[in-house]
Protein backbone atom coordinates (compact mmCIF):
# COMPACT_ATOMS: atom_id res chain seq x y z
CA UNK A 1 0.00 0.00 0.00
CA UNK A 2 1.31 3.47 -0.55
CA UNK A 3 2.22 5.61 2.75
CA UNK A 4 3.87 8.65 3.98
CA UNK A 5 6.74 7.91 5.77
CA UNK A 6 9.59 10.03 7.63
CA UNK A 7 12.89 8.55 7.66
CA UNK A 8 14.73 11.44 9.69
CA UNK A 9 13.05 14.22 11.94
CA UNK A 10 13.13 17.48 10.04
CA UNK A 11 11.06 20.21 7.64
CA UNK A 12 8.18 19.03 5.75
CA UNK A 13 10.52 17.14 3.11
CA UNK A 14 11.12 14.47 4.94
CA UNK A 15 7.86 13.36 4.36
CA UNK A 16 8.01 10.82 1.37
CA UNK A 17 5.49 8.88 -0.24
CA UNK A 18 6.58 5.21 -0.60
CA UNK A 19 5.25 1.50 -1.05
CA UNK A 20 5.05 -0.26 2.30
CA UNK A 21 3.85 -3.84 3.33
CA UNK A 22 0.06 -3.28 4.41
CA UNK A 23 -0.60 -4.11 8.02
CA UNK A 24 -2.38 -6.63 9.07
CA UNK A 25 -4.79 -6.56 12.29
CA UNK A 26 -3.89 -8.48 15.40
CA UNK A 27 -7.01 -10.69 17.25
CA UNK A 28 -8.16 -7.10 18.70
CA UNK A 29 -7.56 -4.99 16.23
CA UNK A 30 -9.29 -3.24 12.98
CA UNK A 31 -7.79 -2.61 9.87
CA UNK A 32 -9.38 0.34 7.99
CA UNK A 33 -9.17 1.48 4.53
CA UNK A 34 -8.66 4.97 4.96
CA UNK A 35 -10.37 7.83 2.78
CA UNK A 36 -9.59 11.02 4.64
CA UNK A 37 -6.91 11.78 6.69
CA UNK A 38 -6.77 14.76 9.03
CA UNK A 39 -3.44 16.95 8.70
CA UNK A 40 -3.01 18.69 12.43
CA UNK A 41 -0.52 20.81 13.92
CA UNK A 42 0.88 17.97 16.43
CA UNK A 43 1.12 15.95 13.26
CA UNK A 44 4.22 18.97 12.36
CA UNK A 45 5.67 19.01 15.95
CA UNK A 46 5.89 15.73 15.88
CA UNK A 47 7.70 15.88 12.67
CA UNK A 48 10.02 17.92 13.76
CA UNK A 49 11.46 15.54 16.25
CA UNK A 50 11.59 18.16 19.19
CA UNK A 51 8.14 17.14 20.57
CA UNK A 52 7.94 15.00 23.81
CA UNK A 53 6.72 11.95 21.66
CA UNK A 54 9.21 11.16 19.45
CA UNK A 55 7.77 7.90 17.21
CA UNK A 56 10.64 5.40 16.23
CA UNK A 57 11.98 6.40 12.67
CA UNK A 58 11.12 5.09 10.00
CA UNK A 59 7.41 5.91 10.67
CA UNK A 60 3.91 6.93 9.11
CA UNK A 61 2.52 9.91 10.47
CA UNK A 62 -0.77 11.06 11.29
CA UNK A 63 -3.59 10.25 13.94
CA UNK A 64 -7.12 11.04 12.34
CA UNK A 65 -8.92 9.35 9.65
CA UNK A 66 -11.88 7.25 8.15
CA UNK A 67 -12.88 5.27 6.01
CA UNK A 68 -14.09 1.61 5.70
CA UNK A 69 -13.44 -0.99 7.85
CA UNK A 70 -11.84 -3.87 5.85
CA UNK A 71 -11.28 -6.75 8.45
CA UNK A 72 -11.20 -7.27 11.98
CA UNK A 73 -9.41 -9.49 14.28
CA UNK A 74 -11.11 -12.71 16.25
CA UNK A 75 -11.83 -11.36 19.85
CA UNK A 76 -13.36 -7.71 18.13
CA UNK A 77 -16.99 -7.10 18.95
CA UNK A 78 -19.56 -4.36 17.66
CA UNK A 79 -17.90 -3.73 14.62
CA UNK A 80 -18.11 -5.21 11.13
CA UNK A 81 -16.75 -5.21 7.78
CA UNK A 82 -17.98 -2.65 5.73
CA UNK A 83 -19.22 -0.31 8.74
CA UNK A 84 -18.05 3.58 7.70
CA UNK A 85 -15.74 4.78 11.15
CA UNK A 86 -13.40 7.39 11.95
CA UNK A 87 -10.50 6.86 13.93
CA UNK A 88 -8.33 8.82 16.62
CA UNK A 89 -4.84 7.63 16.62
CA UNK A 90 -3.97 3.84 15.26
CA UNK A 91 -2.27 0.84 17.18
CA UNK A 92 1.31 2.40 16.57
CA UNK A 93 0.11 5.68 19.00
CA UNK A 94 -0.62 9.29 17.60
CA UNK A 95 0.77 8.57 14.43
CA UNK A 96 0.37 6.22 10.98
CA UNK A 97 -2.92 7.59 9.67
CA UNK A 98 -1.24 9.13 6.22
CA UNK A 99 -1.69 5.62 4.42
CA UNK A 100 -4.06 3.44 2.75
CA UNK A 101 -4.44 1.21 5.33
CA UNK A 102 -4.01 1.62 9.26
CA UNK A 103 -4.41 -1.09 12.08
CA UNK A 104 -6.25 0.33 14.79
CA UNK A 105 -7.75 -0.97 18.66
CA UNK A 106 -11.23 -1.14 18.84
CA UNK A 107 -11.17 1.58 21.41
CA UNK A 108 -9.61 4.04 18.31
CA UNK A 109 -12.77 3.87 16.33
CA UNK A 110 -15.87 5.49 16.63
CA UNK A 111 -19.10 4.64 13.86
CA UNK A 112 -19.57 7.48 11.39
CA UNK A 113 -23.11 8.65 10.92
CA UNK A 114 -24.55 8.83 7.11
CA UNK A 115 -24.60 12.22 6.99
CA UNK A 116 -21.14 13.11 7.63
CA UNK A 117 -18.59 12.52 4.83
CA UNK A 118 -15.26 11.32 5.23
CA UNK A 119 -13.65 14.20 4.55
CA UNK A 120 -15.50 15.16 7.79
CA UNK A 121 -14.88 12.10 9.89
CA UNK A 122 -10.81 13.04 9.31
CA UNK A 123 -11.92 16.30 11.14
CA UNK A 124 -12.91 14.77 14.15
CA UNK A 125 -10.17 13.12 15.96
CA UNK A 126 -7.79 15.67 17.74
CA UNK A 127 -9.53 18.75 17.23
CA UNK A 128 -13.05 17.90 18.12
CA UNK A 129 -12.02 16.15 21.19
CA UNK A 130 -9.98 18.40 22.27
CA UNK A 131 -12.49 21.14 22.09
CA UNK A 132 -14.57 19.03 23.71
CA UNK A 133 -12.09 18.53 26.24
CA UNK A 134 -11.23 21.71 27.01
CA UNK A 135 -14.83 23.21 27.38
CA UNK A 136 -16.91 20.78 28.83
CA UNK A 137 -14.46 18.82 31.13
CA UNK A 138 -11.41 21.23 31.63
CA UNK A 139 -13.90 24.84 32.18
CA UNK A 140 -16.58 23.06 32.79
CA UNK A 141 -18.49 25.42 30.66
CA UNK A 142 -22.27 25.85 31.12
CA UNK A 143 -25.47 26.83 29.28
CA UNK A 144 -26.02 30.29 29.35
CA UNK A 145 -22.47 31.06 29.98
CA UNK A 146 -20.64 33.25 27.18
CA UNK A 147 -17.45 31.27 25.87
CA UNK A 148 -15.11 32.89 23.65
CA UNK A 149 -12.71 31.32 21.18
CA UNK A 150 -9.75 32.85 20.79
CA UNK A 151 -9.30 31.51 17.28
CA UNK A 152 -12.29 30.32 16.07
CA UNK A 153 -11.24 29.56 12.53
CA UNK A 154 -9.50 26.36 12.42
CA UNK A 155 -9.71 22.61 13.14
CA UNK A 156 -10.49 23.18 17.44
CA UNK A 157 -12.06 26.96 17.16
CA UNK A 158 -14.55 26.01 14.92
CA UNK A 159 -15.49 22.77 16.74
CA UNK A 160 -15.42 24.70 19.54
CA UNK A 161 -17.85 27.13 18.31
CA UNK A 162 -20.19 24.00 17.53
CA UNK A 163 -20.06 22.24 20.89
CA UNK A 164 -20.57 25.58 22.84
CA UNK A 165 -23.49 26.73 20.12
CA UNK A 166 -25.10 22.87 20.92
CA UNK A 167 -25.18 23.54 24.93
CA UNK A 168 -26.65 27.04 24.89
CA UNK A 169 -23.50 29.26 25.35
CA UNK A 170 -22.89 32.97 24.16
CA UNK A 171 -20.16 31.98 21.56
CA UNK A 172 -17.80 34.84 20.94
CA UNK A 173 -15.36 33.93 18.34
CA UNK A 174 -11.84 35.51 16.71
CA UNK A 175 -10.39 34.89 13.49
CA UNK A 176 -7.80 36.79 11.58
CA UNK A 177 -9.64 36.27 7.68
CA UNK A 178 -13.42 37.69 6.34
CA UNK A 179 -14.15 33.91 5.29
CA UNK A 180 -12.29 32.25 8.04
CA UNK A 181 -14.72 34.47 10.42
CA UNK A 182 -17.87 34.05 8.20
CA UNK A 183 -17.13 30.26 8.98
CA UNK A 184 -17.41 30.88 12.75
CA UNK A 185 -20.33 32.64 12.31
CA UNK A 186 -22.11 29.96 10.35
CA UNK A 187 -20.78 26.92 12.82
CA UNK A 188 -22.62 29.01 15.33
CA UNK A 189 -20.54 32.06 16.78
CA UNK A 190 -23.14 35.01 18.23
CA UNK A 191 -20.12 37.72 17.78
CA UNK A 192 -17.22 37.53 15.54
CA UNK A 193 -13.81 40.09 15.86
CA UNK A 194 -10.82 39.76 13.45
CA UNK A 195 -8.20 39.20 16.10
CA UNK A 196 -5.77 40.96 13.68
CA UNK A 197 -7.66 44.42 14.30
CA UNK A 198 -6.45 46.43 16.79
CA UNK A 199 -9.35 47.39 19.26
CA UNK A 200 -10.54 43.87 18.90
CA UNK A 201 -10.38 43.02 22.33
CA UNK A 202 -12.32 46.22 22.96
CA UNK A 203 -15.34 45.12 20.74
CA UNK A 204 -15.20 41.74 22.37
CA UNK A 205 -15.75 43.31 26.25
CA UNK A 206 -18.25 45.75 24.50
CA UNK A 207 -20.23 42.76 23.21
CA UNK A 208 -20.48 41.01 26.30
CA UNK A 209 -21.94 44.74 28.37
CA UNK A 210 -18.80 45.56 29.91
CA UNK A 211 -19.15 41.97 31.74
CA UNK A 212 -16.25 40.52 30.02
CA UNK A 213 -16.61 36.62 28.89
CA UNK A 214 -16.93 33.38 31.76
CA UNK A 215 -14.77 30.76 29.38
CA UNK A 216 -12.02 31.43 27.15
CA UNK A 217 -10.36 28.40 25.01
CA UNK A 218 -7.23 30.05 23.40
CA UNK A 219 -5.39 28.85 20.74
CA UNK A 220 -2.48 30.69 20.82
CA UNK A 221 -1.57 31.67 24.46
CA UNK A 222 2.21 32.74 23.90
CA UNK A 223 0.38 35.57 22.35
CA UNK A 224 -2.95 36.27 24.31
CA UNK A 225 -2.72 34.79 27.65
CA UNK A 226 -2.24 38.39 29.45
CA UNK A 227 -5.23 39.85 27.09
CA UNK A 228 -6.91 36.92 28.12
CA UNK A 229 -7.14 37.72 31.75
CA UNK A 230 -8.27 41.33 31.56
CA UNK A 231 -11.69 39.59 29.27
CA UNK A 232 -12.58 37.53 32.19
CA UNK A 233 -15.92 38.07 34.05
CA UNK A 234 -15.48 37.16 37.88
CA UNK A 235 -14.55 33.52 38.47
CA UNK A 236 -13.91 33.10 34.78
CA UNK A 237 -11.69 30.31 33.18
CA UNK A 238 -8.91 30.62 30.74
CA UNK A 239 -8.16 27.18 29.25
CA UNK A 240 -4.86 26.68 27.23
CA UNK A 241 -5.69 24.59 24.09
CA UNK A 242 -2.57 26.07 22.01
CA UNK A 243 1.00 27.42 23.21
CA UNK A 244 4.04 28.39 20.86
CA UNK A 245 6.29 30.37 23.49
CA UNK A 246 7.23 31.93 26.79
CA UNK A 247 4.93 35.19 27.70
CA UNK A 248 4.39 38.00 30.92
CA UNK A 249 1.37 37.84 32.25
CA UNK A 250 -0.09 40.09 35.12
CA UNK A 251 -1.54 37.81 37.92
CA UNK A 252 -3.47 40.43 39.83
CA UNK A 253 -5.84 40.40 37.01
CA UNK A 254 -6.56 36.51 38.01
CA UNK A 255 -6.57 37.42 41.27
CA UNK A 256 -9.12 40.25 41.37
CA UNK A 257 -11.51 38.02 39.57
CA UNK A 258 -10.68 34.61 41.09
CA UNK A 259 -9.81 33.57 37.49
CA UNK A 260 -8.46 30.16 36.57
CA UNK A 261 -5.49 29.67 33.71
CA UNK A 262 -5.91 25.96 32.73
CA UNK A 263 -4.30 23.47 31.02
CA UNK A 264 -5.02 20.24 29.11
CA UNK A 265 -3.86 17.62 26.22
CA UNK A 266 -5.42 15.54 24.74
CA UNK A 267 -2.35 12.83 25.85
CA UNK A 268 -3.50 13.08 29.34
CA UNK A 269 -7.32 11.71 28.78
CA UNK A 270 -7.91 8.48 30.39
CA UNK A 271 -9.72 5.92 28.59
CA UNK A 272 -13.39 6.15 30.24
CA UNK A 273 -13.14 10.27 29.55
CA UNK A 274 -11.92 9.52 25.89
CA UNK A 275 -14.77 7.08 25.37
CA UNK A 276 -17.03 9.66 26.84
CA UNK A 277 -16.18 12.19 24.85
CA UNK A 278 -16.65 10.31 22.00
CA UNK A 279 -20.08 9.23 23.22
CA UNK A 280 -20.71 12.56 23.16
CA UNK A 281 -19.12 13.68 19.48
CA UNK A 282 -20.95 10.65 17.80
CA UNK A 283 -24.27 11.81 19.15
CA UNK A 284 -23.39 15.33 18.03
CA UNK A 285 -22.48 14.62 14.43
CA UNK A 286 -25.84 11.93 14.38
CA UNK A 287 -28.35 14.41 14.90
CA UNK A 288 -26.33 17.33 12.66
CA UNK A 289 -25.40 19.85 15.32
CA UNK A 290 -21.70 19.03 15.09
CA UNK A 291 -20.59 19.13 11.02
CA UNK A 292 -17.00 20.04 10.72
CA UNK A 293 -15.42 22.35 7.98
CA UNK A 294 -13.06 21.08 5.67
CA UNK A 295 -11.29 23.92 4.18
CA UNK A 296 -8.93 22.29 1.66
CA UNK A 297 -8.78 18.52 0.18
CA UNK A 298 -5.05 17.14 -0.76
CA UNK A 299 -4.20 14.01 -2.29
CA UNK A 300 -2.24 12.19 -0.10
CA UNK A 301 1.18 12.79 -2.23
CA UNK A 302 1.08 16.41 -1.13
CA UNK A 303 1.67 15.86 2.38
CA UNK A 304 4.20 18.35 2.75
CA UNK A 305 2.10 20.98 1.59
CA UNK A 306 -0.83 20.32 3.61
CA UNK A 307 2.04 20.02 6.64
CA UNK A 308 2.98 23.51 5.61
CA UNK A 309 0.02 24.93 4.97
CA UNK A 310 -1.58 23.86 8.69
CA UNK A 311 1.67 26.37 10.17
CA UNK A 312 -0.01 29.62 8.15
CA UNK A 313 -2.39 31.69 9.00
CA UNK A 314 -5.55 32.08 7.34
CA UNK A 315 -7.10 28.91 9.04
CA UNK A 316 -10.40 27.74 7.17
CA UNK A 317 -11.33 24.29 9.43
CA UNK A 318 -9.38 21.41 8.61
CA UNK A 319 -7.04 19.95 5.91
CA UNK A 320 -7.59 16.87 4.40
CA UNK A 321 -5.80 14.41 2.29
CA UNK A 322 -7.25 11.71 0.71
CA UNK A 323 -5.26 8.54 0.17
P1 LIG B 1 -5.33 25.44 13.05
O1 LIG B 1 -6.42 24.71 12.35
O2 LIG B 1 -4.05 25.69 12.35
O3 LIG B 1 -5.92 26.82 13.59
C1 LIG B 1 -5.11 27.79 14.23
C2 LIG B 1 -6.02 28.82 14.84
O4 LIG B 1 -5.26 29.77 15.59
C3 LIG B 1 -6.80 29.60 13.78
O5 LIG B 1 -8.11 29.82 14.20
C4 LIG B 1 -6.01 30.89 13.73
O6 LIG B 1 -6.78 31.99 13.20
C5 LIG B 1 -5.73 31.07 15.20
N1 LIG B 1 -4.82 32.17 15.48
C6 LIG B 1 -3.80 32.66 14.73
N2 LIG B 1 -3.30 33.77 15.30
C7 LIG B 1 -4.02 33.99 16.43
C8 LIG B 1 -4.02 34.98 17.44
N3 LIG B 1 -3.14 36.00 17.42
N4 LIG B 1 -4.92 34.91 18.42
C9 LIG B 1 -5.81 33.89 18.47
N5 LIG B 1 -5.87 32.92 17.57
C10 LIG B 1 -4.99 32.97 16.55
O7 LIG B 1 -4.93 24.65 14.39
P2 LIG B 1 -5.88 23.81 15.38
O8 LIG B 1 -5.82 22.38 15.00
O9 LIG B 1 -7.19 24.49 15.48
O10 LIG B 1 -5.06 23.97 16.76
C11 LIG B 1 -5.01 25.24 17.39
C12 LIG B 1 -3.87 25.23 18.43
O11 LIG B 1 -4.17 24.30 19.46
C13 LIG B 1 -2.51 24.81 17.85
O12 LIG B 1 -1.48 25.53 18.47
C14 LIG B 1 -2.42 23.34 18.24
O13 LIG B 1 -1.08 22.89 18.35
C15 LIG B 1 -3.13 23.35 19.58
N6 LIG B 1 -3.74 22.06 19.95
C16 LIG B 1 -3.55 21.64 21.23
C17 LIG B 1 -4.13 20.48 21.66
C18 LIG B 1 -3.96 20.04 23.07
O14 LIG B 1 -4.18 18.86 23.39
N7 LIG B 1 -3.63 20.96 23.98
C19 LIG B 1 -4.87 19.69 20.76
C20 LIG B 1 -5.07 20.17 19.46
C21 LIG B 1 -4.50 21.38 19.06
P3 LIG B 1 -6.49 32.65 11.75
O15 LIG B 1 -5.70 31.64 10.94
O16 LIG B 1 -7.86 32.90 11.20
O17 LIG B 1 -5.71 33.88 12.04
Amino acid sequence: MRAIVVHEFGGPEVLRLEDVPQPTPGPSEILVRLRAVGVNPVDVYIRTGTYPFKPALPYIPGSDAAGEIESIGAEVKGFTPGDRVYTYGTAAGPVGACAERAVCTAPQVHRLPPRTSFAQGAAIGVPYATAFRALCHRAAARAGETVLVHGATGGVGLAAVQIAHAYGMTVVGTGGTDRGLQAARESGADFVANHRAPNYLDEIKNATGGRGVDVILEMAAHLNLDKDLSLLAPHGRVVVVGNRGRVEIDPRQAMSRDAAILGMTLFNVNAADMASIHAALVAGLANGTLSPVVGRELPLAEASRAHEAIMEPGALGKIVLVP
